[in-house]
């Protein structure tokens, strides 16, 4: 995905967010106060931290490291790897190091590092999330002709009313979750290709159901890794601290 899903929507699904609401904890965060910022730089930073993974060197090829493509022959899927060295990591073992490093810093008391590894880390849920970053055979050009479609679409497809927000409980290890999640969401991913294949697209009345199903895939997965944060790091007791540690009087 690109800016508009990984900075506008990602943010405004933090915002929506009333039942674990991580927005102050990650605003918080990302300036400390001596820098003395106004709350829109300071959205803009949560936005740039958010997106930073894909910010430098970010062509039209996506690195391995943002995607876990899979391909299926028979009843089995293979994950396949790109050609360049040191390209053997995925999203998803990204993502399950950022969840660890998080309870590290947690215990460390590093609140504010928790705070900037969180809004980093968002960034590898969209990308999981993301049709094109986890079936193969994606040609460069159409990745880029759908996920500019749903940047362009994203504020007429998301319904905040369908998320459900504060499941704790949901994520158990949050590698197997996602790699769940992806392998569910395949028949439906490969069909999408498929029809950008043929040239078609998500501005089709015909491809409307499979867009509006994306792009809650991506929020309600947004949602469900914030409320598995939540249980680690408590944003409404982790604030009090925070602030604390920025020389912040409650
Ligand atoms: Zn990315």
């Amino acid at each position: 995905m690109k800016k508009g899903i990984h900075r506008e929507m990602a943010f405004q699904v933090i915002q929506d967010d009333a039942a674990t609401a991580p927005s102050e904890f990650l605003l918080y965060g990302v300036a400390k106060p001596e820098w003395k910022k106004d709350l829109p730089t300071k959205i803009r930073w949560l936005k740039d931290w958010m997106d930073m993974p894909d910010d430098s060197r970010h062509g039209s090829k996506t690195r391995n490291d943002h995607s876990y493509k899979l391909r299926r022959t028979g009843k089995r899927f293979s994950l396949e790897f790109g050609r360049g060295k040191g390209e053997q990591s995925t999203v998803v073992a990204r993502l399950k190091y950022s969840a660890r490093d998080l309870r590290e810093w947690k215990v460390e008391e590093e609140y504010r590092v928790c705070a900037l590894e969180l809004a980093k880390s968002i960034h590898w849920v969209i990308d999981f999330s993301s049709p094109a970053h986890t079936v193969a055979g994606w040609p460069d050009k159409l990745h880029a002709k759908a996920e500019s479609d749903f940047d362009r679409l994203w504020r007429e497809l998301y319904k905040p009313a369908e998320i459900v927000f504060g499941r704790r409980q949901l994520v158990k290890d949050v590698y197997r979750w996602a790699k769940g999640f992806i392998e569910s969401r395949y028949d439906r991913n490969l069909g999408l290709l498929e029809a950008y294949q043929r040239g078609e697209s998500i501005r089709d009345a015909a491809l409307q159901g499979t867009a509006r199903e994306v792009i809650r895939d991506v929020a309600q997965n947004l949602a469900d890794y914030l409320a598995y944060c939540d249980r680690t790091l408590s944003f409404d007791k982790t604030l009090g601290p925070l602030k604390r540690s920025l020389g912040i009087e409650d």
